[in-house]
């Protein structure tokens, strides 16, 4: 840390000074704000030498412009401003988050691998490493969220990568990281975490021992459903694995839709407080209800995940799960949904608008039991006004009340 001129210590910005400043360099674009919208595949060289230079420079990796699929002025600003956010060493742009999923997968498996899975990834990440990591020779193997520790006994001594979604898809299990990559680390093996419900704000993946972060920039960071985009930061060590596959695969996303992430970064701090709080308002609302068996939701407290969600994370975004009571019939929740008028339906998460989603796991859980009480469905806290919300929600359980009552008196 450096001292100013009057001789009091600078403390570090804070994330919501960082966010708003972090990758911009008007200096170099006559001033502008913002990066601009590089549409650029050829990269022309005035000459032979500035050609051997680019080249000097490329197998240094130096960040520049060497071909559009590697990036232009513009994806580096994005890389340059996740990397410093999320406190990790360089960050690579990747066409859609389980683009990134998969690219920090492959990165660091080889045939004959064994590859540890937490049971609550997104399914589509799960489908891939059931897929297309067992077609080329990776032993697949999921284990308890919650195992902690406790991991050490499924390591062995092919197990190249642990990979952690915390908190998980649709059951929002929160992962004890630090123990589970300190145990990894001992074994030698690499710690990827999907760490998009947090983002970079809520959750330092690198600093609580991940080797890989990775994020689907669809949801909070473009926050506005109008891209889709994946982001994975890493710590030094596991940079040019990640480089060497980024480059050999191809992986390249369109120039308007990495400056729609930039640009939905710079307000992302202002807009997750309150999607965290009406999400905390709407999460309440939800347990008064009788017809609710329980919300899973880790900043809750009663949570199971709640002490470390406490522990290591600094705010709560705005999904989470509501489990209603046993007896509750599906058409009593498929009755709600269509009787909301704010809330949409529909996947993915994180724009500005509320969402609900009816959560199917029945057969995307193998090491734990899923096997909830009633039907499950999973929100998604908007920035409309929370008393909307919760009018819309009272409308919505009004319908699912009527339809509850039809069945009981059939
Ligand atoms: C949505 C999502 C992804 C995939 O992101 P896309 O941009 O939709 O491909 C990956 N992980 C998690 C946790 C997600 O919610």
């Amino acid at each position: 840390m450096t001292d100013d001129s009057s001789g009091s210590p600078v403390r570090p910005p804070s994330d919501d000074t960082r966010i708003v400043h972090a990758g911009r360099h008007p200096e170099d674009q006559h001033g502008a704000v913002n990066p601009p919208v590089y549409h650029a595949s050829t990269i022309l060289s005035p000459n032979m030498a500035d050609w051997h230079e680019k080249a000097r420079l490329r197998a240094q990796d130096v960040i520049g412009t060497f071909y559009g699929r590697q990036g232009t002025p513009t994806t580096h600003a994005l890389e340059e401003a996740i990397a410093e956010l999320e406190g990790g060493y360089r960050t690579l742009v990747y066409p859609s988050g389980l683009a990134a999923c998969t690219g920090a997968l492959m990165a660091f498996l080889r045939a004959g691998d064994h590859v540890l899975l937490a049971d609550c990834v997104y399914s589509p990440t799960r489908h891939f490493a059931d897929s297309f990591l067992t077609r080329f020779g990776v032993e697949v193997e999921y284990f308890d969220p919650a195992i902690g520790a406790g991991i050490d006994a499924l390591l062995r001594p092919r197990t190249r990568v642990v990979f952690l979604e915390s908190p998980g898809s649709h059951t929002f299990e929160v992962q004890d990281v630090p123990a589970i990559a300190a145990v990894a680390h001992r074994h030698d093996a690499i710690v990827i975490i999907d760490n998009t419900w947090a983002t970079p704000l809520y959750f330092k993946a690198i600093a609580h021992g991940a080797d890989v972060s990775v994020h689907a920039a669809t949801k909070y960071i473009v926050g506005h459903s109008d891209a889709m985009l994946g982001l994975v930061t890493v710590n030094q060590d596991a940079w040019r694995a990640l480089r060497d596959t980024h480059r050999q695969i191809g992986f390249s996303a369109g120039p308007d839709d990495v400056y729609f992430a930039h640009r939905g970064l710079r307000t992302m701090a202002v807009r997750l407080r309150q999607h965290w709080q009406s999400g905390l308002a709407i999460a309440r609302w939800f347990l008064a209800q009788p017809e609710v068996a329980g919300v899973i939701h880790p900043a809750l407290p009663g949570d199971p995940g709640h002490a470390l969600w406490q522990r290591d994370f600094l705010g709560a975004s705005g999904l989470f799960g509501v489990k209603l009571a046993a007896g509750v019939p599906i058409a009593a929740m498929e009755s709600m949904i269509d009787a909301l008028k704010l809330f949409g339906l529909g996947t993915s998460w994180g724009g500005f608008e509320s969402l609900v989603l009816p959560t199917e796991l029945a057969r995307s859980r193998t090491a734990t039991e899923w096997a909830p009480p009633g039907p499950v469905f999973r929100v998604h806290a908007g920035l409309e006004a929370v008393e909307d919300l919760i009018a819309d929600l009272e409308r919505g359980f009004a319908a699912l009340r009527a339809t509850v009552s039809t069945h009981a008196t059939r």
